[in-house]
């Protein structure tokens, strides 16, 4: 009998170890509750949530292949080793099948499993799965990962021109097993579920991912270079969460973007283009995870950036994390956030420099409280995007180009709509004022709605000076952009 061990990959179709243990023989799967695990990690209510509600879906389709799947308690990872050995044991296991996760935790994890499993006499087998490269085989000349991400998207681009990765198929049914499925929980002690308004945002199951990929394919890629950046359209896939949750594969993406662009991914069409660009960002913060693991520490990839003096300013962190800053487009796009989980990319890199950098607090405060709101919470895309923004990470934003809110706001948002939607006591400005209505106090004011909680001006001036006083860089390659 196989054991399929599902983590982040909670998909029957283009499912690696799912479609290789089933052509092995009859078929198991289970899935781990690790939610002391999940708290440490900071993982989201919102993202546990729409993980069980996919496990429901993963369930029906499972059962309709005659797969059980078997839910099980491991409350950290490091009880997983004994409770996948009871499994196998109680079922004759002779083999387990996973695809690869990555992460310092995970990993140890996995040898941890795989350590207890084969003393056993059990195989354990992983598969590349989550990426379309291995981690460790997009290289430099030199032997070294990238550190730029044109360079690593260069040999990428190489790769697929040689070989595409190809689609796994779903299984067949097998015959029925006599092995019950267990009940999936609705619900997980010290995750409080999410509202039902959320929850309606982010429905669970391939068929919605799908859905989701094809429309985006069909109808948006097209516009996905020019409309993007602006938060009130929907110019983007929204397809974070499933991708992140495994519910659709970076594979199946990337090939619904090829077959809109005639096969082409350097050329051809620019959104498609643009689109598998974000795929290999994706790909590209993966694999900066393992090859420098002090990223997973949550350690700046630049050691020198370490030394920054950030503030301890805990009233303008809650206010930021409230939504109460006073400047209209880092609190629509705060409240974007708590109120569905997600936020709007460019949004993400205009709040995460208004903390980091206007506000000079640590980025690792910012990682922390968007990975506890964000139903798309990745370690290596989140952090990748906190280094990024505060200019510690690799391949950053060069510390002197500091975002000016209130011009990306009129720049990315130019009629205030995206503002208006989720601040309605701005919705009486004109486009003009909407932006910055601090300039109209002392005219009329506008009730409801604080003023800035800083300058943008000085404290633009105090970040340059933090950053300036840094000791020399050391041999992490230049500012790049
Ligand atoms: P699309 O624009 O349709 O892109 C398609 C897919 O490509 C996305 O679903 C995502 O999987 C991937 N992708 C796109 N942009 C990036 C990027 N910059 N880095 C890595 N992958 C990318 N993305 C996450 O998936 N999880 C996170 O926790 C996360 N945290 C972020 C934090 C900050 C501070 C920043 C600046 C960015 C973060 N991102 C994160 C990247 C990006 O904002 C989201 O992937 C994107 O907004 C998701 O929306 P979408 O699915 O419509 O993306």
């Amino acid at each position: 009998m196989q054991l399929i061990w599902l983590r982040s990959d909670l998909r029957i179709h283009d499912n690696t170890a799912l479609a290789t243990a089933a052509a092995v023989g009859p078929s198991v799967a289970v899935y781990l509750l690790s939610p002391e695990q999940w708290l440490a990690h900071d993982d989201a209510p919102c993202k546990v949530d729409f993980w069980l509600r996919n496990l429901g879906e993963m369930k029906q389709a499972l059962g309709e292949l005659n797969i059980p799947l078997l839910i099980r308690n491991a409350p950290r990872w490091n009880d997983a080793p004994q409770v996948l050995l009871d499994i196998c044991q109680r079922l004759n296991i002779g083999a387990v099948h996973l695809n690869e996760e990555y992460g310092i935790h995970e990993t140890r994890r996995d040898a941890a499993v795989a350590e207890t499993l084969k003393s056993q006499g059990i195989d354990v087998h992983s598969y590349l799965d989550q990426l379309l490269f291995k981690p460790g085989s997009v290289l430099t000349k030199t032997g070294t990962y990238f550190q730029v991400f044109s360079q690593f998207r260069k040999v990428c681009y190489e790769r697929l021109h040689r070989s595409l990765p190809r689609l796994v198929s779903a299984p067949m049914a097998q015959t029925p097993l006599n092995i019950a499925s267990d009940e999936i929980p609705t619900r997980i002690p010290g995750f409080t579920p999410p509202t039902e308004r959320l929850r309606a945002l982010w429905p669970a199951g391939e068929a919605e991912a799908r859905r989701r990929l094809d429309s985006f394919t069909d109808a948006q890629i097209d516009y996905y270079q020019s409309e993007r950046d602006f938060p009130a359209k929907p110019g983007t896939s929204q397809l974070s969460a499933y991708l992140a949750a495994g519910v659709i594969s970076p594979r199946q993406c990337l090939h619904a973007a090829l077959q809109s662009n005639q096969g082409e991914f350097e050329s051809g069409k620019v959104g498609a283009v643009t689109w598998i660009n974000e795929l290999l960002w994706r790909e590209f913060y993966k694999h900066i995870l393992v090859g420098y693991p002090r990223v997973s520490r949550h350690r700046a990839f630049r050691p020198e950036t370490e030394a920054l003096a950030w503030r301890d300013a805990p009233e303008e962190l809650v206010a930021w994390q409230q939504a109460r800053t006073g400047l209209p487009i880092i609190d629509a796009a705060m409240r974007q956030l708590l109120e569905t989980g997600w936020m709007h990319n460019r949004l993400r890199m205009v709040v995460a420099m208004f903390l980091t950098k206007n506000l000079l607090i640590d980025w690792r405060e910012g990682e922390r409280f968007f990975m506890r709101h964000l139903i798309d919470g990745d370690l290596a895309a989140n952090n990748g995007g906190w280094q990024w923004s505060s200019s510690t990470g690799t391949d950053s934003a060069p510390y002197f180009r500091i975002f000016n809110p209130l011009s990306q706001s009129e720049k990315f948002d130019a009629e205030g709509v995206f503002i208006k939607h989720w601040l309605p006591e701005l919705a009486g400005l004109n486009k003009k004022e909407v932006h910055n209505p601090a300039s109209l106090v002392g005219l009329f004011g506008v009730a409801d709605y604080p003023p800035p909680i800083v300058d943008l001006h000085a404290s633009r001036t105090r970040a340059l000076a933090a950053f300036k006083n840094l000791p020399q860089r050391q041999g992490t390659g230049g500012y790049h952009e």
